[in-house]
């Protein structure tokens, strides 16, 4: 496994893997890996012959009061991990190798990126298309997975790619759980004991509207009021609940078979973010 630091050399080593034929596989994280980012990389390593992994705080992605400076951080750690994985090659630049000084060009798809996580979170969506953008230019990869448990982000990057005609395929893989549930996440570690025994309401909550649209509850506003009760009960500080079109994040009139339930909540300072689909 090679690590680099240095864009042009990602770009000569990927270079001289394609020209053996073999396809390229990329998952972009930004570190402190954990059983979800690893299951991507499974994915990435099924379906590609050369998997490069991407560890970048993005700090274009944080807004001025959230957590870039605190974002937990574990580089040793994660080289161990991705070479046990048998990853190819891990990319993981300074700062100003993705922004030199200058840089001033931002990639923005509207109206998805304005929505959900990007009410509370502006400018957080911009930031992450301009850096998949660039991470893409550089490993010029085939095909790239992301995790469902950021769908939006997933929706977006899809949309991205389709409205560029980047030669892309992107794959998602599904939600990695801790044992009670709460879905997996490099932010939990900021939760207090009490904040994480409270957080699993949230899986509780979500597989409770699959319970209840099974059930033959169709309307979305009394699934979601019941489901803030459950959170708020817990001590978590709801952000938004929504149930929305799986292609279009818009909030449907009635669930139906594959209706997107999504959450973002807060608890203490840490905001957590998960979701299902009916
Ligand atoms: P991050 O390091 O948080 O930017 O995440 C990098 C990638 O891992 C993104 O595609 C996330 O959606 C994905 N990911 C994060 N947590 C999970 C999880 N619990 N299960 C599956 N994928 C995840």
């Amino acid at each position: 496994m090679r690590f680099v630091k240095k864009a042009r050399y990602v770009k000569k080593i990927v270079a001289q893997a394609r020209k053996k034929g073999k396809i390229i596989g990329f998952v972009p994280t930004m570190g402190y890996l954990h059983e979800g980012h690893l299951s991507l990389v499974r994915i990435a390593r099924r379906k590609a012959q050369f998997t490069v992994v991407s560890l970048f705080v993005n700090p274009t992605q944080f807004g001025p009061q959230e957590d870039l400076q605190s974002y937990p951080r574990d580089l040793k750690r994660d080289k161990i991990l991705l070479k046990k994985e048998g990853v190819d090659l891990v990319f993981y630049p300074e700062r100003t190798e993705i922004y030199p000084e200058g840089y001033s060009t931002y990639v923005e798809v509207q109206g998805l990126s304005t929505i959900l996580c990007g009410v509370s979170r502006p400018g957080h969506f911009r930031g992450v298309t301009t850096v998949v953008l660039k991470l893409f230019n550089i490993v010029q990869p085939d095909i790239v997975v992301f995790g469902r448990k950021d769908f939006q982000q997933a929706v977006i990057i899809k949309r991205m790619v389709e409205d560029l005609d980047l030669n892309i395929k992107i794959v998602t893989g599904k939600i990695v759980r801790e044992k009670d549930g709460l879905a997996m996440s490099s932010r939990n570690t900021y939760l207090s004991e009490k904040e994480r025994e409270n957080a699993t309401v949230l899986y509780q909550s979500l597989v409770w509207a699959k319970k209840a649209y099974s059930g033959g509850v169709r309307d979305p506003h009394w699934v979601i009021d019941k489901m803030r009760d459950m959170i708020e009960n817990r001590g978590g500080k709801v952000d938004y609940v929504e149930a929305v079109d799986q292609k279009t994040l818009k909030p449907v009139k009635h669930l139906y078979k594959g209706t997107l339930i999504v959450l973002a909540v807060y608890f203490g300072k840490t905001r957590l973010i998960d979701n299902i689909v009916l």
